[in-house]
């Protein structure tokens, strides 16, 4: 396992391996590595000679009162798992080594960045698109993985790609749950025993809601409705959003027309844990 901290030393690596003629594929994480990641390692591991993991606790895309201080930090476990599902490398920066003093540069996408989490978190996805731009620019892959986890995230993100030209394959795995149906994520070890209790809710409702469309459910007020009412029954969680919206476009649908992928999407509370968790409908 090769461990790069310096965004310099890791284009060098890279400069090498494409002379070498490998294939390199790029993970983005900001680490506490859980299977959710592994499975997006292992897709990357299938395509490409070289997978470079970077975990790097991306300062840009938090708010002032968000957890950042607070994120777990532990980059031997980290390795170790990155190795374990198929990494050849991680890249490791340090905050002064990707925002040294003077840094004034950021990526900014439009439209499909404004609502949701957009909404939820200002500044958030500049800093998101800005950190992978540059993360892109270090590693120079030939594919990058993304989760489906963070729906939104993958539509910001394939808009960057397409609209800067970074000329990246862009792969999006679908998102790994526990057994009860609970999205993996980091913050999940943040949650008391009962709210991890209730957070399974957040899947139920969202299945919930798929049987709704294939029960022939057209209006998108009455879905989101009914997925919020789960939650409410099945939780003390307090919803900041559901969403039914275009899965493409991220505008809100007041009606559901066949042949249009929907992505039906929720931000919710339990206790001072923020959970987000989405799914995608075929009309
Ligand atoms: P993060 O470390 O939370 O920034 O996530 C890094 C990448 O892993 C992102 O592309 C996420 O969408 C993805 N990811 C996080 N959790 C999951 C999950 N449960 N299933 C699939 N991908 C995930």
């Amino acid at each position: 396992m090769n461990i790069i901290r310096e965004p310099r030393l890791m284009q060098r690596e890279s400069d090498g391996l494409r002379a070498a003629g490998k294939r390199i594929a790029l993970v983005p994480t900001m680490g506490a590595l859980h299977a959710g990641h592994e499975a997006l390692i292992r897709e990357a591991a299938a395509r490409a000679d070289a997978v470079v993991v970077s975990v790097f606790v991306n300062p840009a895309q938090f708010g002032p009162a968000e957890d950042l201080s607070r994120y777990p930090r532990d980059l031997e476990r980290d390795t170790a798992v990155a190795a374990a599902a198929g990494a050849s490398h991680v890249f490791a920066p340090g905050v002064q080594a990707m925002y040294p003093v003077g840094y004034q540069t950021y990526v900014t996408v439009g439209d499909v960045a404004l609502p949701l989490e957009g909404a939820a978190r200002p500044g958030h996805f500049r800093g998101v698109a800005t950190v992978v731009a540059k993360l892109l620019n270090i590693t120079r892959p030939h594919v990058s993985v993304f989760g489906q986890k963070d729906a939104q995230q993958v539509v910001v993100l394939r808009r960057m790609v397409a609209d800067l030209d970074f000329g990246v394959e862009f792969v999006v795995v679908p998102t790994v749950r526990e057994e009860d149906g609970l999205a993996l994520s980091s913050r999940n070890a943040y949650l008391s025993p009962a709210e991890r209790a209730q957070a399974p809710v957040l899947y139920r409702a969202l299945r919930h809601a798929g049987d709704l469309v294939r029960g022939g459910e057209r209006r998108g007020a009455a879905l989101a409705d009914a997925v919020a009412g789960e939650i409410a029954r099945g939780s003390t969680a307090a919803v900041e959003y559901v969403a039914v919206t275009d899965a493409a476009t991220l505008e809100p649908l007041a009606t559901l027309a066949g042949g249009r992928r929907v992505l039906v999407s929720i931000a919710a509370r339990f206790g001072s844990t923020r959970l987000i968790d989405n799914i995608l409908l075929d009309v």
